[in-house]
């Protein structure tokens, strides 16, 4: 198999379960909590099924900062047990998925000698308690080697900076992969599958759940339920257990995008304090773009559809004007996106400075949830969470998800092959990197498609996916909306600036062609994800700009 099955018959088998033929586990939210269960469950043998109601990956999942880090942030909150783990599981992440996790240098800019004093101690407690087994021990930069660093910081204004590498990777794409392994080990996986009530008792529990695509409901039998619902846990809880007490507290983080050529960054990311100097944010190469995060405040609007408000953009172009002095406005904003962490309700004030420990926890007899955690923790989560339903179902084995490979076995490799079938095919080096990036060894395939459709071009002008990856998704990856392929499967919706729709983009006809959509339903579909897209941006989509080639052929560029 070359993905992740078919949407039909993940239904069909979900639909099919009855008592004394139910499921081990079935586990609620396709984000990479539920895929990392998912995965971490089947590899030990567990029958799995796991729904989720809208698009892998389409809630916290697809809003993330892209770094597998150890949060040199959580410092000032004392998190040295998480700093700790999340270190250690960003080296194992960067084995296990070397396509994807990708080391990069980051520089924090130092003005004066008291900055260099405080900055150089957290520093050092970095490193050690990363057992100084970070990819590298940070150490101090002169000016010039600063300014050569960040090519956007004005020369003259820092006194140096300090080098520290942590990871960047996709966040979607990580998702993908770790659901694909847990579909090869007999995972069974459906988006747009919605849990609408959970009765969980002693002798086993059944969920109501309906497929949003055809609005037909059946039940899903299985004899644990684990909720990863991340920051609708609350919601989730309540349909087994209306009594429960509210565990979450959600804290809102956005992030924007711009052109490389209006943010010129090398290959490093910088660490920059915001313009009160209050607080840190990212500015980190990703993909075609910069992108530019976070913020991080309570949030109690409509937790289905948070958006990026006037006064976020504010926040992160004053922080960015202030250090980078690029006088950077709304019309440079090349895309924009909104993310809640599913933080647990603490006694701090600010949501910034509760933890961001994870917890699993009882919801009623066989159904557990598990919420909070990072990205980059996830495969402990997951363990975590398995490990408390184990017992009761007689499986002794332990934890199998430290050994299995994410999309690669062997990077250089895999790397060679796809520039070779590439090359033949005129495909810029750029983007057959990305390839390499979004599928792993499934490059190859995507690369067979590619030459059998003649589709090699780009499926917007000057970016970097290529037209073969619409039908490769719509196959084996189970899109079911255009958003799905423009804001997930590939990251347009984020990095360009028309969202992969308008002038010369084709996303939206190769998917009609191959799913079989009417001229009416394309433009649905079109208009759909125009409207969700300015949003969430809080900007109308500037479909006729033109769009920058940032990288050109040999350029470096990563996950
Ligand atoms: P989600 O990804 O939200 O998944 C939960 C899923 O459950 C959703 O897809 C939802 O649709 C589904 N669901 C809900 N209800 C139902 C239902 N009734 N039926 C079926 N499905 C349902 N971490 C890092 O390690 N590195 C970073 O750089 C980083 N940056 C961040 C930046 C921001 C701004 C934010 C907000 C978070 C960041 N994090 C980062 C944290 C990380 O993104 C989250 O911890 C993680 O993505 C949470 O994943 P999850 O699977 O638990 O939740």
């Amino acid at each position: 198999m070359k993905g992740i099955g078919s949407r039909e018959s993940a239904l069909e088998r979900l639909s099919t379960t009855r008592s004394g033929d139910e499921l081990d586990l079935l586990v609620i939210g396709g984000g990479i909590t539920g895929a990392g269960i998912a995965l971490d469950a089947a590899a030990r043998g567990m029958s799995v099924g796991l729904v989720e109601r809208g698009d892998f990956a389409s809630g916290t999942s697809s809003k993330s900062s892209k770094l597998v880090h150890g949060g040199l942030r959580y410092l000032e909150q004392r998190e040295f047990g998480l700093m700790r783990e999340a270190a250690q599981e960003r080296d194992l992440l960067r084995s296990l998925a070397p396509h994807l996790v990708e080391p990069i240098p980051f520089v924090l800019p130092v003005a004066d000698k008291w900055a260099r004093a405080k900055f150089g101690v957290g520093l050092w407690a970095y490193d050690a308690l990363a057992s100084f087994k970070n990819l590298s021990v940070h150490r101090y930069l002169g000016v010039d080697e600063t300014e050569a660093a960040v090519p956007a910081i004005p020369k003259g204004k820092i006194k140096g900076g300090f080098l520290f590498y942590d990871c960047k990777n996709d966040d979607v794409r990580l998702v993908m992969e770790v659901l694909i392994q847990a579909v090869r080990y007999g995972a069974v996986v459906c988006n747009y599958t919605t849990v609408e009530s959970i009765d969980g008792t002693e002798q086993g529990c059944a969920a109501q759940v309906r497929d949003v695509v055809s609005d037909a409901s059946f039940e899903i039998r299985a004899k644990k339920i684990i909720s990863a619902a991340g920051v609708w846990g609350d919601k989730v809880e309540h349909l087994a257990n209306p009594a429960h007490e509210q565990r979450l507290r959600p804290s809102k983080g956005v992030h924007l995008s711009f052109s490389r050529s209006k943010l010129p960054m090398g290959d490093a990311a910088a660490f920059i304090p915001d313009a009160e100097r209050k607080r840190f944010l990212f500015v980190i190469p990703w993909l075609e773009s910069v992108i530019v995060g976070t913020t991080d405040t309570h949030y109690e609007g409509d937790i289905d559809a948070p958006s990026v408000e006037p006064e976020d953009r504010r926040y992160c172009i004053d922080a960015i004007n202030s250090v980078f002095h690029l006088g950077l406005t709304d019309e440079d904003v090349t895309g924009a996106w909104a993310g809640l962490r599913p933080l647990i309700a603490g006694k701090a004030g600010a949501t910034a400075d509760l933890s961001r420990s994870h917890s699993v926890y009882d919801i009623a007899p066989n159904v557990i949830g598990i919420t909070g955690g990072k990205l980059t923790t996830y495969r402990r989560m997951a363990g975590d969470a398995v490990d408390r339903i184990v017992g009761d179902l007689g499986v002794t084995t332990k934890s199998k998800t430290g050994w299995i490979r994410l999309g690669t076995a062997d990077v250089d490799a895999l790397r060679a092959a796809v520039a070779r079938r590439g090359q033949a095919l005129s495909i810029a080096p750029d983007r057959i990197d990305n390839l390499v990036r979004c599928y792993g060894d499934r490059a190859l395939s995507v690369l067979d498609l590619a030459s059998e459709l003649g589709m090699s071009e780009p499926l917007v002008p000057g970016m970097q996916p290529i037209a073969a990856e619409a039908v490769y998704c719509a196959r084996h990856e189970m899109v079911v909306h255009l958003s799905d392929l423009l804001g997930r499967r590939t990251r347009l919706s984020l990095t360009d600036i028309g969202a992969g729709i308008g002038v010369g983009s084709v996303g939206a006809q190769l998917l009609a062609a191959e799913s079989g959509w009417t001229a009416g339903r394309t433009d649905d579909e079109i208009r759909t994800h125009r409207a969700e897209t300015e949003h969430e941006r809080g900007l109308p989509l500037n479909l006729d700009a033109p769009r920058d080639r940032p990288l050109e052929a040999g350029s470096t560029r990563g996950a």
